[in-house]
């Protein structure tokens, strides 16, 4: 069994371990560097990955952002400490001469989920941040030639909602994001207020919290449909911190089943938390 070097880079950290059998081992995690230049997170790298590379016989990176030709370009810089795009490729060759595999983390975390569903057809959704997705058609993880295939979070939810990090209006992100519920309870709340404490407060029972939370639910119930309409998905797994809160995929379940038939499918709890991107890169890398 080959012994796998799996890092994870998101916007706020970034997690590497050793993954062998399945078995994680030595996980350490930092966090990511807000810094516009490159050579901060160059040297950041290199220093949390070169000890690993004496036991390791591949490295299977997850990042946020697009994965093209080994170079990640960011759709909302801001979700990699302000850097428009990153030769993720060029930095790791530096130091290493390790087969290496890069994948974007929304995709990785679907394949993960993925080996739990026994079906050919699924989706991913996580709504944490931003709001991210994965998807797997006849047993295959699209990428795309791009590498933006799944980015379902940057469909249309509201012609006429609020601006996107991408640059779009009114995508699902933009709506149905912690972020984007922080910002409405902000609002009402004071500037301290975030996601968890709306959700507190719609679990709670205050009727301006259930209508916050209600709209999130509905974007992604919406997007849900969308997806099962055109692509004849089978199940789909929700994760991400909004999306495993309480009573949460209670909403999306209640505002699918309010549609034909045709827009509905089976929607189910993730079963990996914050490793997800670990586990679903390094078994991709192997597949
Ligand atoms: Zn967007």
């Amino acid at each position: 069994m080959k012994t796998c070097l799996a890092v994870d880079i998101g916007g706020t950290k970034i997690a590497a371990t050793l993954i062998c059998n399945g078995i994680m081992t030595q996980r350490v995690q930092i966090k990511t560097p807000a810094s516009e230049k490159s050579e901060k997170l160059d040297s950041v790298l290199k220093e949390l990955l070169l000890p690993f590379l004496e036991s390791a016989d591949f490295i299977a990176i997850a990042t946020t952002g697009i994965i093209h030709n080994g170079i990640i370009s960011a759709l909302n810089p801001s979700n990699l400490g302000g850097l428009k795009s990153y030769l993720l490729k060029r930095c790791i060759e530096n130091f290493s001469s390790l087969p290496l595999f890069i994948l974007n983390d929304a995709q990785a975390a679907t394949w993960a989920e993925y080996q739990y569903c026994q079906v050919s057809n699924m989706a991913f959704i996580t709504i944490s941040t931003g709001v991210g997705a994965g998807i797997v058609i006849n047993n295959k993880l699209l990428t795309g030639y791009r590498g933006i295939a799944g980015h379902a979070g940057h469909m249309l939810a509201d012609p006429n909602g609020p601006l996107c990090g991408c640059g779009r209006k009114g995508c699902v992100e933009s709506i149905a994001s912690g972020t984007a519920i922080g910002k409405a309870g902000m609002l009402l709340w004071g500037d301290s207020c975030d996601a968890k404490e709306v959700m507190q407060k719609c679990n709670a029972g205050d009727p301006h919290g259930i209508e916050i939370i209600d709209r999130s639910g509905r974007a992604i119930a919406n997007m849900i449909a969308d997806l099962s309409i055109s692509l004849d998905i089978e199940v789909f797994k929700i994760g991400g911190s909004v999306g495993l809160a309480t009573g949460y995929i209670e909403r999306i379940k209640y505002y699918v089943a309010q549609m034909p038939t045709p827009y509905q499918s089976k929607i189910m709890l993730a079963n990996y938390g914050s490793d997800a991107g670990l586990v679903g890169v390094s078994l991709w890398a192997q597949s």
